[in-house]
C-alpha cells in the first residue's frame, strides 16, 4: 500500500534559493533533452531516450556544468518525465511533448530516497543536497512505513511543500474481543461519553476563549462601521476565532490519538450533524461547534493507518433505549439522565448508550 502525506516546508533563504534553482534545472534539462531529441529525429529519424549516453544526464552535465549543483536524481526524473511524455505521444494518449515555460510550468521536482537521503523527523524533512528543512509534521509516518520518494513544490503564493510517498504492508487484523474495543456516544455539551464511563470534552480553555470573544465582539458594536478602529477590532476578533479553532483542533488530535493508541476497535454512531443540531437538544451552537464530525474523521484515518477498526453503527440503532445489561428496551425522555432498568441496572444515560454502541459495533465487525 502507498500513502502520500504533504507537509508544509519552511525553508531558509538559502534553501529557498536552492529549491528555485532545482525547479529551474529540472525544467532546463527537460527542455534541452527535448531539443536534442527533436534535432536528432530531424537529422536522421532516430529516436532517443534518456538511456542513450550521448544524450543523457551525463552529457547534459558535461555541457552545462552548473547542473551539478542540483539534485541529480531530480534531474534524472525530469528526463524520465520526458520519456513518458514521448511514450504517451506514441501510444496516442497525448500530444507531442511541449517545452516547459518558466512562467506557467509547475514548480516542483521529485527525488527518490536512497538509504536515508530523504527522511522525516519531528519538525523537519531531510532532502538531498539541501539538508534539513524545517517543516510542519502534522502527521507522523509509522515506524514500519518506508519513505520512497519526495516531491518538493511551490504554490502560486510562494509557499513550499513536500509530498512524501510512503510504502507499507497492509496489516491483517484479527477481530479482537471487547477488552480492546470502545464505544463512543455523542455528547452535545462536550464531545463524547465512552463505554468505560469517561467523558471526552473540549479543551478546558475553550470556554475562556469564548468569554474573551464575546467581550471583544461587544466592543465592536461601539465602533463606527468602516472606521480604522472598527477594522482593527475586527482583526482582533478574527485572531480569537483562529485561536479557538487551533485549540479545538489540537485537542481533537490529542484525544483521537490517545484512543487510537489504546484500542483496536472504536465504535461510533453515524450521525447527521445538521439534524442533531435542530433536534431539540436546545444547544445548537454547542453541537455545531464542538467538532465531533472532525473528531470522527481523525479517528477513522488514524485507526486505518494502524490497521485497526472504525465501526459506524447505524443512526437508527436504539442506543439510548436498550438496557446494556439485559437488552430490554424502553423509551427515555430527553431530560432523563439516568437509565433505570427492571433488571437492576442503574446507569448514566450516555454511558449506557456508549456500551450499546460498542456491543453493536463488535457484533457488526464479527458478522462481516
Ligand atoms: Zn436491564
Amino acid at each position: 500500500m502507498n500513502k502520500a502525506i504533504k507537509y508544509r516546508l519552511y525553508p531558509t533563504k538559502k534553501q529557498t534559493e536552492y529549491f528555485l534553482k532545482c525547479f529551474g534545472c529540472c525544467r532546463f534539462v527537460y527542455n534541452q533533452a527535448l531539443n536534442w531529441r527533436m534535432a536528432a529525429y530531424k537529422a536522421d529519424r532516430t529516436s532517443l531516450n534518456y538511456n542513450d549516453t550521448a544524450f543523457g544526464l551525463t552529457a547534459l552535465k558535461r555541457q552545462f556544468v552548473w547542473l551539478k549543483e542540483a539534485d541529480s536524481i531530480a534531474l534524472q526524473q525530469a528526463l524520465r518525465n520526458l520519456d513518458s511524455a514521448y511514450d504517451s505521444f506514441f501510444k496516442k494518449n497525448g500530444g507531442f511533448p511541449k517545452f516547459k515555460s518558466a512562467k506557467h510550468s509547475r514548480k516542483s521536482y521529485m527525488t527518490i530516497n536512497q538509504n536515508g537521503t530523504v527522511s522525516v523527523s519531528d519538525n523537519a524533512v531531510k532532502l538531498p543536497k539541501v539538508g534539513t528543512v524545517k517543516a510542519k509534521i502534522h502527521r507522523k509516518p509509522l515506524p514500519d512505513w518506508k519513505l520512497k520518494s519526495a516531491t518538493v513544490s511551490m504554490d502560486s503564493d510562494g509557499k513550499f511543500y513536500v509530498s512524501c510517498l510512503f510504502e507499507f504492508d497492509k496489516l491483517i487484523y484479527i477481530v479482537p474481543t471487547s477488552g480492546k474495543a470502545i464505544g463512543l456516544d455523542y455528547k452535545s455539551d462536550g464531545l463524547y461519553m465512552d463505554s468505560n464511563g469517561n467523558v471526552g470534552s473540549n479543551h478546558k480553555y475553550y470556554r475562556e476563549s469564548y468569554v474573551k470573544l464575546a467581550k471583544e465582539q461587544r466592543k465592536l458594536k461601539n465602533k463606527t462601521i468602516g472606521s480604522n478602529n472598527y477594522r482593527k477590532q475586527q482583526l482582533k476578533i478574527n485572531r480569537i476565532h483562529k485561536h479557538i479553532a487551533n485549540q479545538r483542533l489540537d485537542n481533537l488530535h490529542k484525544l483521537s490519538t490517545k484512543i487510537t493508541n489504546s484500542y483496536d476497535v472504536v465504535c461510533v454512531e453515524s450521525l447527521n450533524m445538521r439534524s442533531l443540531s435542530n433536534k431539540g437538544f436546545g444547544n445548537g451552537k454547542a453541537t455545531m461547534d464542538n467538532g465531533y464530525g472532525m473528531f470522527l474523521n481523525m479517528l477513522e484515518y488514524k485507526l486505518a493507518d494502524r490497521g485497526k477498526h472504525f465501526v459506524k453503527v447505524d443512526k437508527w440503532f436504539p442506543s439510548t433505549q436498550l438496557c446494556s445489561c439485559c437488552g430490554c428496551r424502553m423509551r427515555l425522555a430527553l431530560n432523563e439522565r439516568i437509565y433505570k432498568c427492571s433488571c437492576g441496572l442503574t446507569i448514566d444515560r450516555d454511558h449506557n448508550a456508549a456500551i450499546n454502541i460498542r456491543n453493536e459495533g463488535l457484533r457488526i465487525l464479527q458478522s462481516a
